[in-house]
């Protein structure tokens, strides 16, 4: 035992010496300091008693390096900016759609001090808070009211609860989307209050299933956009405007969730086969909701328009309040939709619609830049540059795969998966994804502005080492 290399272990008080460690305890508390120091030898002396073999002793300063390094990476915000090399342009756990830059501006200005969020400035008097974006919403849908939630999951719990509560919704069995986890429609009506009555199979639902399923306890036909899956094949489903007139003859209301909120007609956004919201009203739909944060490209709400005697009762209740929006939500809506008086200028003021039309001969030349400069990082083996898809994500056109470019990198001493974990933990943050051995960069929904920090990000990286990451003190 007396040639165990633990011996070799700094003790803490040499290690507070550092200048690289004592720099931290000017920069955070010197007990904070203190306490990381301790814990990662802890975890250190762990790691060497139960792995013994194999593991090399870090010089003291290579250790000191490695303790400030895995302190300030604690130390970081836990919500903080990522570089998206995932090549999912709506990625839900990325925050969805960035915003354009007259959004931010707005923000800042409403966030900054006071704001006329529930004041007619010309009266005086309180008004509606969604008032601000209503005129908007209007003109783009050709609907005659319309109202501002948390998310379009609120739109729906709304808008069931206000319609339908101890009633009847009727939804065809293609429709009972699960969006991600939480959200399942079956769930949803249910915390609604409203009993879902499914008609139809899978793959086939005709105008007579909806006509035969209405009963006295009716109230809703709804309609679901099966945003992130597609039926192909022997299939039937019926179209907005047949729904909304089967219940407009029963007396029924029809509401459409149309999902990820496209306001152009689609061959305007390239997005084939995403209902339009105008469009939807237009054929009959008594309400439409969607996301702001999907392909419409603003910040997380759940937009709701149709007719005003409908709009007003989800207003009026009380649920309403709970899920409104703040003051940030509605300033970046506002400047969103403001952009689409502009539809030829849209791709370059909204970011997402930005990324998704970028030429593939633009991404292809970034790759071929980025690729040498990634493999010469002493982390990496090879970077190759690879033909791919992007997923579209945030469930939106699931059969319309984006072509791409990646940059394909195998790492040097470490598995793909701790590669990409070390790439997610270093600032700038940079997520990939791990698939058939490589860690793939997927510069479709990297800005071009980002290329340079990814490059530097690289030539960053220290060589791959037991303690790279989190000692888990
Ligand atoms: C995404 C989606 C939802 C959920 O919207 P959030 O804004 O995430 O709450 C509901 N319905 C459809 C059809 C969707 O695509």
């Amino acid at each position: 035992m007396s040639d165990s290399p633990l011996r070799h272990i700094p003790s803490v008080n040499e290690l507070l010496e550092n200048p690289l460690i004592r720099q931290l305890t000017e920069r955070f508390s010197h007990r904070l300091v203190v306490g990381r120091v301790r814990s990662f030898l802890d975890g250190l002396r762990d790691d060497f008693q139960s792995a013994a073999a194999e593991i090399r002793i870090p010089t003291p300063t290579d250790l000191a390096r490695k303790i400030a390094d895995w302190i300030i990476v604690d130390q970081q915000p836990g919500l903080r900016p990522v570089i998206n090399g995932t090549g999912t342009l709506l990625h839900t756990g990325l925050g969805r759609a960035p915003l354009s830059e007259v959004a931010l501006q707005e923000m800042v200005q409403v966030a900054r001090g006071y704001c006329s969020l529930e004041i007619d400035l010309r009266s005086g008097e309180r008004s509606r808070r969604s008032a601000h974006v209503e005129r908007q919403l209007i003109d783009l849908t050709g609907a005659e009211a319309a109202l501002v939630v948390n998310n379009n999951a609120a739109a729906t719990v709304l808008a069931l609860s206000a319609l339908a509560a101890g009633q009847e919704v009727i939804v065809s069995r293609g429709q009972l989307v699960e969006i991600g986890g939480s959200y399942r429609l079956p769930e949803v009506m249910n915390a609604s209050g409203c009993h879902l009555r499914e008609v139809g199979t899978t793959n086939r639902t005709c105008s007579e299933d909806y006509e035969k399923a209405i009963t006295d306890q009716t109230r809703v036909l709804l309609r679901v956009h099966p945003s992130n899956y597609a039926v192909v094949g022997f299939t039937e489903s019926v179209d907005i405007r047949t729904m909304a007139r089967i219940a407009h003859d029963r007396g029924l209301v029809a509401v459409d969730d149309i999902g990820s909120g496209v306001l152009l007609a689609s061959d305007e956004l390239r997005a084939p086969g995403e209902p339009v919201a105008r469009e939807s009203i237009a054929a009959g739909a008594d309400l439409v909701l969607f996301s702001g944060d999907k392909l419409l490209g603003g910040p997380q709400c759940g937009i709701i328009v149709g007719r005003k005697q409908y709009v007003e009762m989800l207003a009026r209740h009380p649920l309403s309040r709970a899920l409104r929006v703040g003051k940030l939500t509605l300033a970046a809506l506002a400047a969103t939709l403001r952009l689409y008086q502009k539809p030829d200028e849209l791709s370059q003021h909204l970011p997402l619609w930005g990324l998704l039309s970028t030429k593939l001969e633009n991404i292809k030349h970034r790759a071929d830049r980025l690729a040498p400069q990634i493999a010469s990082s002493r982390v990496v083996r090879s970077a190759e540059v690879v033909a791919d898809k992007s997923p579209v994500g945030g469930g939106s056109l699931p059969n319309e795969d984006v072509p791409t470019w990646c940059v394909a990198i195998e790492p040097r001493d470490e598995r793909c998966d701790q590669l990409a974990q070390r790439l997610r933990l270093s600032d700038p943050s940079l997520m990939t994804r791990v698939a058939q051995d490589r860690v793939r960069l997927d510069l479709r929904t990297v800005f071009p502005h980002q290329d340079m920090e990814i490059s530097q990000l690289f030539a960053g990286l220290s060589e791959a080492n037991v303690r790279s990451t989190d000692p888990a003190p």
